[in-house]
């Protein structure tokens, strides 16, 4: 049942007016102040009859209790950073955020438990930059910039997943306002690796997209800093290649092995259209994709010994026909031209984006099957990849040129990506690998969640939020 339907919306004025003495001056936009708070970085917009800015729990928790009892939907939001729609109200006008963007305080830091907690309106950069000087980070690595909230709210994944994991495995404590009738602040900031102590509530809310509770602080097992670093671009053969030389990799670095990122040769072509400036260190060889391969180590003085090894594998590798070349490079070179695809692509014309996750033994025949599946039934349409590959993350880009365009209803393009994540489901994959679910693929998670799995998650919404007063997805 679609709650959104059923959410009565005679309190909004009464609510409004609640919220206005809650917050201070200055916390509560209208209109057009409004419209920063509507989109975020998907192609999602939407209308809010509100934003709400509050400073504290105390003020957050307050603000939920009025929220259930006028029956108020909340859409909790962090730095707009999304790429579902997770954060955007929708198009009614009826839905008010709640902004964390004024909680920004560090709570605690403490060196020697390598923890800190942090509120959830603080940026990730923010955070970083404030434990950099103690040589430590939270090791969730990403191209944009994300709140604390917003981490939770997607599970944000990133490009040091297959060493550090993603936000769930990096957490060590929530404080979460519930959707009950007292605003209730669940405390679970204990900043503990060791708790065996029953169920571990806090991990319900990881990934819910804002849909059980609301964020408002959360503690973090924090890394040290890398300090011996070894980044290199290998050109390969083939996708198949890419997967033997990750295993090669892995057995010869073990979890020193960081980052594996694979670009297909094409979209590394687009960037290198677009971004001239940037320097492609292995222009002459003719290869199939690229892999961007990062060792690194906390332990100072390994670079040599990482160097030395790296050269020995390589020599293996080329022998044995898994690579045509590689080469060494400064880390912020060589990332450049991982991050700067989406943007080159982007230019390239329209893209429709998938977020895909597969076994990574599978990525090869699922990478074949999605281009022989698009050559066959849309032959004027252009397939990218890259992404994480180490962790099995597949960023699909299916590029409609300009002059197609018209040609590509909404009906269409729904099929066409029906048709996409079915080839996924058939290789064992997830329509969502770290984005999450909102609005763009509410949809897909739907048709690819078993209905035992969708049942029990609208459960527990309905037992955390009974008012349907949270979240934009509904699972209910
Ligand atoms: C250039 C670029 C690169 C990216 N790269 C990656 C990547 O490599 N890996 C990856 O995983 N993602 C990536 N993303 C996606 C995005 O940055 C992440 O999903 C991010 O974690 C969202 O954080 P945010 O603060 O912007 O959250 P928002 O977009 O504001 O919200 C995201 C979700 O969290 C919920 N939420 C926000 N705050 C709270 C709160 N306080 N309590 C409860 N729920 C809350 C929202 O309701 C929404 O459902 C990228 C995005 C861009 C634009």
């Amino acid at each position: 049942m679609n709650a959104t339907i059923l959410a009565p919306i005679a309190g909004l004025d009464a609510f409004l007016a609640d919220a206005a003495k809650l917050l201070p001056t200055g916390a509560l936009l209208r209109g057009e102040a409004c419209q920063p708070y509507e989109a975020d970085a998907s192609s999602c917009r939407g209308q809010a009859a509100a934003v709400l800015l509050p400073d504290d729990t105390a003020t957050v928790s307050a603000l939920m209790r009025a929220a259930v009892r006028h029956r108020v939907r909340l859409v909790p939001q962090g730095n707009r950073t999304g790429l579902v729609g997770g954060a955007v109200p929708d198009g009614s006008g009826r839905q008010v955020v709640l902004s964390l963007a004024r909680m920004r305080r560090l709570r605690a830091f403490d060196p020697l438990n390598r923890s800190a907690v942090a509120e959830a309106g603080m940026a990730l950069s923010e955070l970083n930059r404030l434990l950099e000087p103690h040589g430590l980070w939270l090791p969730i690595d990403v191209g944009s910039d994300p709140a604390i909230g917003g981490l939770i709210g997607a599970n944000t994944g990133g490009s040091r997943l297959l060493r550090h994991g993603d936000v769930r495995r990096n957490l060590l404590g929530l404080e979460i306002v519930l959707a009950d009738e007292q605003g209730s602040v669940l405390d679970l900031l204990a900043p503990l690796r060791k708790r065996n102590a029953g169920i571990d509530l806090k991990q319900l809310f990881v990934g819910s997209g804002g849909a059980l509770g609301v964020v408002t602080a959360a503690a973090w097992d924090l890394k040290r800093r890398d300090a011996s670093v070894l980044t290199l671009l290998a050109a390969l053969p083939s996708r198949a290649a890419a997967l033997d030389v990750l295993d090669a990799c892995e057995q010869r670095f073990g979890e020193m092995l960081s980052a594996f990122e694979v670009m297909g040769e094409s979209a590394l072509m687009a960037t290198l259209r677009h971004f001239p400036a940037l320097r492609h260190p292995l222009a002459e060889s003719a290869a199939g994709c690229y892999a961007l391969v990062e060792i690194a180590s906390a332990m100072p003085g390994l670079d040599s010994m990482l160097q030395e090894q790296a050269e020995t594998l390589l020599a293996t590798l080329l022998q044995r026909g898994l690579l045509i070349d590689a080469a060494f490079g400064r880390p912020d070179s060589l990332w450049a031209l991982r991050d700067s695809l989406p943007l080159a692509l982007a230019a390239e014309g329209l893209p429709l984006s998938f977020d895909v996750g597969l076994p990574r033994s599978r990525l090869p025949a699922f990478h074949a099957a999605a281009e022989r599946w698009l050559a066959d039934e849309h032959p004027a349409l252009r397939l990218y990849d890259f992404g994480h590959f180490g962790d099995g993350g597949c960023h699909l880009i299916v590029l409609l040129p300009r002059e197609c365009a018209a040609g590509y209803s909404p009906a269409r393009l729904a099929m066409l990506k029906s048709a996409l994540y079915r080839l996924v489901a058939d290789h064992g994959g997830a329509f969502s690998a770290e984005h999450g679910v909102g609005p763009l693929n509410a949809a897909f998670y739907r048709k690819h969640t078993s209905d035992a799995a969708q049942e029990l998650a609208a459960g527990l919404q309905r037992l955390l939020d009974p008012a349907a007063a949270l979240g934009r997805h509904r699972y209910d």
